[in-house]
């Protein structure tokens, strides 16, 4: 199971973070920042049942041009959209997370090294590549808008 990872980081007799249990085909993101050891935003796409995660180590890319790197970790599940709170200090990922933005999403073209989609959140709004960048490491990728792709 794709959970395997994200469940066995984490103690849920300590942290509030879900265990995860909700099954859905909800076509929906979310970016959550997240104040840890550094700050970052975690985005989330929700495909195949669980969120595809990747951790942005700078604000995600809001007008065309502007690409950031994107580093995917482990799978969380769909309960974690709603995430918002203090992961207490000593467990994995401790700090405060607050959703950044949220929406929903259509996937527009989608192979093993390449996702393009078109957002529809309050800040993210309008179509994005993520593109694996194997040069800087296999978990590593590359999240920029579509050129020509203005805000709508
Ligand atoms: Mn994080």
């Amino acid at each position: 199971m794709s959970l395997e990872e994200y469940r066995g980081k984490r103690n849920f007799t300590k942290t509030i973070e879900p265990p995860g249990g909700k099954v859905g085909g909800e076509r929906i993101f979310v970016v959550q920042e997240h104040h840890a050891t550094h700050l970052h935003w975690d985005f989330r796409l929700a495909i195949d049942g669980v969120l595809k995660s990747w951790a942005v180590p700078k604000e995600p890319p809001t007008v065309p041009g502007v690409k950031r790197l994107a580093v995917q970790v482990e799978d969380h599940p769909l309960d974690y959209a709603d995430f918002e709170g203090e992961i207490p200090e000593g467990e994995y990922g401790a700090g405060s997370v607050k959703i950044w933005d949220r929406g929903t999403y259509e996937m527009k073209e989608r192979t093993s090294d390449k996702l393009l989609f078109s957002l529809h959140g309050k800040k993210m709004k309008g179509e994005y590549y993520l593109i694996k960048f194997k040069k800087a490491g296999e978990k590593n990728w590359l999240f920029f808008m579509k050129k020509g792709n203005a805000k709508q």
